[in-house]
């Protein structure tokens, strides 16, 4: 049997919604991934091929390993404007949609807001929410949605939802990669989607400058007591002409270093901000400690952005961090 939508009875709701919309805008969060771009995109062409205008609004420009889904030069920084639906995919909380989504959620005469999401730590900001975090992407859920409605999928939204899938999962590398992900691909696969190019675009290939920030950036790791970190500065970056997304798949390296249960990466901002990356594996949850420092995630993959320096930054961070190893392992007893 093919992945469903798991029974939920909001589900129904959610698709009258959408069929009902004439014009929908799209949003998903602030430094776009392959999920939140890949499921509001592949959202796009399904809404498309039943004859509605939709609009996909970002905060940010989509990263250069994303360019190549169907769709991505469409993607623009966009306001709510004549719109009569608004949909929220991929980010647990409206601080993660930028300012225009910020703007229209103050405004009472706004149009109705859904949130499509798998993020555990989801705040339930939106109208009509449905949350899951059995779905190892929200791309996922867009196409349980597709299935469930019984939208036909081409083959621009089969890579942008086969895209979700594989760079939520790593390329089914993830301790939530289930065997509906899977299928979920495999049925992708045969609507068009090209697998092993997808993961090459999308995770494999990298700029010059990502690849020599991964040196300045590894120069810096340190690792105690299950814990490791490292720091990405923007002086480096500036020197390497590197941009802030550059140098993401640390902490994921960082996390598979023998004894290691905590890897966070450091990225100084330009305003005095630190953005954290924080990957663990299973015996640690990550997604309380990214919640408490005001941000958000999943058990093994979280972030946050604090108001501090660097310094200052892994100062605070990295004791909390051994602690919650600390804590882990006195559980496991
Ligand atoms: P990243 O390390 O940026 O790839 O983010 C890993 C996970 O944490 C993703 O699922 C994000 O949605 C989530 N995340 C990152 N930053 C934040 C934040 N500031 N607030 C809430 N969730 C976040
Ligand atoms: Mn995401
Ligand atoms: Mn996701």
């Amino acid at each position: 049997m093919l992945p469903t939508a798991n029974g939920n009875p909001q589900i129904g709701h959610l698709i009258r919604r959408l069929e009902t919309a004439e014009r929908p805008i799209l949003f998903g969060h602030e430094r776009p991934d392959g999920d939140a771009l890949g499921a509001a995109l592949g959202l796009m062409w399904l809404l498309r091929a039943r004859g509605k205008k939709v609009t996909v609004s970002f905060a940010d420009p989509v990263p250069g390993n994303l360019r190549f889904l169907p769709g991505a030069d469409e993607v623009g920084n966009l306001p709510v404007d004549s719109h009569d639906l608004i949909v929220a995919l991929d980010g647990s909380d409206e601080r993660r949609y930028g300012a225009h989504f910020s703007r229209a959620l103050d405004d009472a005469q706004r149009p109705f807001l859904l949130a499509i999401d798998h993020h555990k730590t989801n705040t339930g900001f939106a109208d009509l929410g449905w949350v899951d975090s059995e779905y190892a992407a929200t791309a996922q859920m867009v196409y349980a949605l597709a299935k469930e409605a019984g939208w036909p999928i081409g083959e621009e939204a089969a890579i942008c939802l086969a895209t979700g899938c594989v760079t939520d999962t790593n390329a089914f590398a993830t301790n939530h990669t289930t065997p509906e992900v899977l299928v979920t691909v495999a049925d992708l696969m045969r609507h068009g989607a090209p697998l092993a190019d997808i993961i090459r675009e999308s995770l494999a290939l990298r700029s010059v400058p990502d690849a020599l920030l991964w040196g300045r950036i590894l120069a810096t790791a340190q690792i105690e007591e299950g814990v490791a970190w490292a720091l990405s500065r923007a002086a480096d970056r500036a020197t390497l002409n590197a941009t802030d997304g550059d140098g993401s798949g640390i902490a994921g390296f960082l996390r598979n270093v023998r004894g290691v249960q905590v890897a966070i990466q450091f990225v100084e901002q330009r305003d005095g901000q630190t953005r954290l990356s924080i990957r663990s594996n299973p015996s640690t949850d990550v997604s309380e400690l990214a919640l408490s420092l005001g941000g958000g995630g999943h058990a093994q993959a979280a972030g946050a952005t604090l108001d501090m320096p660097l310094d200052e930054a892994v100062a605070h961070v990295v004791p909390l961090a051994k602690q919650l190893v600390t804590g882990a392992r006195v559980a496991d007893r």
